[in-house]
């Protein structure tokens, strides 16, 4: 812990207090609702993957079903990685209004959290990685030191039922400024609700059968938030565990070989940590990256634009005492800094 993180201030009743620079201390009252709203969005996925489970063996499941899970996956994850992770959390590239929009409302029907609440805990994640303040780190459950089972468990999903909260005004000035943006994250709950409801929609047009409908919503809708939440949740956990270190980076990110596709590329989070605001993962031609091929193939239509990759040079020339934020060097036409930039630059790093 660095003192540079900590603010102090005398409150109403006189006495000090002391808090993390971006982290709201959570009431009981919102420790409660963070229960409740953990507990259903893991819960309901949990028994609609059981029941899809047990309708596939006593009765059936069709190619129908699959491409729902499929398509309604593939769709939902590349919101995140590429729409919430790449583009709105780092800055990694520039996109018109029409991707922005559809990137932001297909991250947000992954029901992995409103989009603001997304990019603020992960921008805190990398401001205080794996040390206290980092919402989702293995090794410490806020103030705690934890480790083992004890800690996996902490960072891939016990912190969703008990956290402090990441303020918005301090780490994402940027996108609180864009109304559109603002807007699509208040109706977070609807577009997670037509997640769910458009495969059921299709299941039953292509039918004609209500069957039909209810195997799209558990294939289309329940089984994919289940898979796809766990994938992601996969990178806090897993990748801050297991895996390989090509950057000694200053925190305990890997490279996990066996989550590279099921997260379109996440799973190179060491890749990643050294090189956070990259548009690409896989840094190396054979480091499967799909997110960074669907970021390519918007870009070859001009809908995206001001990449940001590191060259092979920075890349080789990589060492932990480098500065993460300079040692992303964007691409020549992005020489102002992006909204992780500005975000961050007011709070300092938690080790230097
Ligand atoms: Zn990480
Ligand atoms: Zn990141």
């Amino acid at each position: 812990m660095t003192a540079a993180n900590l603010v102090s201030a005398v409150s109403a009743d006189g006495r000090i207090r002391t808090w993390r620079r971006g982290i709201i201390r959570s009431s009981s009252q919102i420790r409660r609702a963070q229960r409740v709203h953990a507990a259903v969005m893991n819960g309901g996925p949990l028994v609609g993957t059981v029941l899809a489970g047990y309708l596939a063996v006593t009765a059936r499941v069709t190619v129908l079903d699959l491409v729902l899970l499929v398509l309604f996956y593939t769709l939902t994850i590349a919101g995140i990685t590429v729409g919430f992770h790449r583009h709105f959390t780092h800055g990694a590239f520039k996109a018109s209004p029409s991707v922005r929009v559809a990137l932001a409302v297909l991250g947000s029907m992954a029901g992995q959290g409103p989009l603001l609440y997304w990019v603020g805990n992960h921008r805190r994640h990398h401001h205080y990685s794996d040390c206290p303040g980092d919402p989702h780190s293995p090794l410490f459950d806020e103030e705690r030191k934890v480790g083992g089972l004890t800690g996996l468990w902490h960072a891939h999903i016990g912190w969703s039922f008990n956290h402090d909260l990441t303020n918005a005004a301090v780490y994402c000035k940027d996108l609180l400024r864009d109304p559109l943006i603002a807007k699509i994250n208040k109706h977070y709950f609807l577009w997670v609700l037509i997640g769910v409801l458009l495969p059921a929609l299709i299941g039953g047009a292509v039918t004609q059968s209500w069957y039909g409908a209810l195997s799209g919503f558990l294939w289309g809708g329940l089984v994919r938030l289940f898979t796809s939440y766990h994938a992601t949740n996969a990178i806090n956990s897993i990748t801050h565990a297991f895996g390989s270190r090509p950057f000694e980076t200053r925190e305990q990110s890997r490279n996990n070989l066996l989550l590279v596709l099921p997260t379109l590329g996440e799973g190179w989070h060491n890749n990643h940590h050294a090189f956070p605001t990259s548009a690409a993962f896989g840094l190396q031609p054979l480091q499967l990256d799909l997110g960074w091929m669907i970021i390519r193939a918007l870009r070859a239509v001009s809908l995206v634009w001001d990449v940001r990759t590191p060259t092979q040079r920075q890349i080789a020339a990589w060492n932990p005492d480098h500065d993460p934020d300079t040692t992303s060097a964007p691409a020549p036409s992005t020489s102002a800094p992006g909204p992780e930039h500005s975000s961050l630059s007011i709070v300092p790093k938690p080790r230097t």
